[in-house]
């Protein structure tokens, strides 16, 4: 433990708030050295949806590993690599009819970012990006100069550009149309506002806070892309792999991005792997333009493939995340009526939480759930949401056990504020 503090940077953040020494975990359960048992919803924020140490992934792994199967491939053609591909085609984009090509980018979500954007500006020819209001993308330059959120801007030392920011769905408030905003910012050649080579948006912001876009605003925004030739990047990193429960977050609008980066939960096990989808004529990289030396995680590719394979085969793991999806916005919106005018629910799917007009007592309700035996995180630009994020595969035992933990820790939490003002 004292290493850590001794000798571990200071840019650490999530041991802060749970500082105990992880040893072992099996999925939706973390285990400590000393024996304690956690809940996790936290899930490798959002990597981990089909849970820790999935058996089926596991057992593709270690069979893939033992057969000593080739494990960093550059950008070789692999066994690994092709199996994936097919699976991915044939389970997940033919399916939902996308006809994407698909660009294996370095393993982390901020460089596929940085690759969609590279992209979109060479095909276009032109350097601005338009982001939205709590949008995050990542941390590397260009990737947080698409970030709202002052904290990680800050940590970038230089001036952020060619990015501008347009408001995201509801920001201004329900029934302000926030996309008229953005048409006639476009429209008109004095706003200030250069034509962009593409839009870059979450259908839920995951780190912003949980503000879940509506299908029409999605809608809306595919249609003033096209209006004015920008392409529209839809950065399905922590929403996509089922969190919603459609595999990517924005089936249910109905659209078809341009482009569109996954990562997170992409491998299924926590191996780092990252993808940009794009439409095929978007396709004007020169050989190794964006490369990355570790683009070949054929151990991420074989867990990816079984993946898709043992659950995207068909849909039943999509109605047991929609059917987890009720349960929890049950639960949650028990807290919020309880709490009339002091929570409220937020998220889509099994992406939910809660934001508490107090955001001062998000913390120590995340702290006081986190005595009792559950590791749950905030969001939010004030981190006024907790958030929910729990492996898709929490039995929905644990799901509620869960839950009613953090119903409790908010009792706790309200009834001592309450008798401390009084
Ligand atoms: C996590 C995340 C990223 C960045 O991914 P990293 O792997 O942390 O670089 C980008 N976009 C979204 C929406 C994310 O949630």
């Amino acid at each position: 433990m004292n290493i850590f503090k001794s000798t571990e940077s200071e840019v650490r953040v999530y041991s802060r708030a749970f500082p105990v020494v992880f040893n072992r975990a099996k999925n939706a359960h973390l285990y400590t050295e000393d024996g304690k048992e956690y809940l996790d919803f936290l899930a490798g924020a959002g990597s981990l949806n089909y849970g820790h140490n999935n058996d089926v992934l596991k057992k593709a792994l270690i069979t893939y590993i033992e057969a000593d199967g080739v494990s960093q491939g550059l950008d070789l053609f692999t066994t690994a690599k092709q199996d994936f591909m097919e699976a991915y085609k044939q389970y997940i984009l033919d399916p939902r009819g996308l006809d994407y090509k698909i660009q294996f980018t370095g393993p982390t979500g901020t460089n596929c970012v940085e690759a969609a954007m590279k992209l979109a500006r060479k095909v276009k020819g032109r350097s601005g990006i338009i982001s939205f209001t709590n949008g995050f993308h990542g941390v590397s330059l260009g990737a947080v100069a698409a970030t709202g959120n002052k904290h990680h801007r800050g940590g970038a030392g230089v001036p952020l550009n060619n990015v501008n920011f347009m408001f995201y769905d509801g920001y201004l408030g329900e029934g302000v149309d926030t996309l008229a905003v953005m048409d006639k910012m476009l429209s008109d050649n004095s706003s200030g506002i250069d034509l962009p080579a593409a839009v870059i948006v979450e259908a839920v912001q995951g780190e912003g806070g949980l503000n879940a876009a509506r299908a029409e605003w999605l809608q809306g925004l595919q249609k003033l892309c096209k209006k004015h030739d920008i392409l529209l990047i839809l950065d399905d990193i922590q929403a996509g792999n089922g969190r919603t429960g459609e595999f990517f977050s924005f089936e249910f609008a109905g659209i078809k991005p341009d482009i569109v980066t996954v990562s997170k939960s992409l491998s299924g096990y926590g191996l780092p792997m990252a993808l940009v989808l794009f439409k095929p004529e978007l396709d004007v990289w020169d050989p190794g333009e964006h490369n990355g030396t570790f683009r070949g995680n054929n151990m991420a590719f074989i867990t990816a493939r079984a993946a898709v394979e043992t659950y995207w085969k068909d849909d039943a793991f999509a109605k047991e995340i929609k059917d987890k999806s009720r349960v929890l916005g049950d639960a949650l919106q028990g807290i919020c009526n309880k709490y009339k005018g002091q929570f409220r629910l937020k998220g889509r799917g099994l992406m939910r939480g809660i934001e508490a007009s107090n955001a001062d007592l998000t913390g120590a309700i995340t702290q006081r759930a986190f005595k009792k035996g559950l590791i749950i995180e905030t969001s939010g630009p004030n981190d006024e949401v907790i958030k929910c994020l729990m492996p898709l595969t929490t039995s929905e035992a644990d799901l509620r056990k869960g839950v009613a933990i953090l119903a409790e820790a908010v009792d706790e939490i309200m009834q001592e504020s309450m008798s401390a003002a009084s």
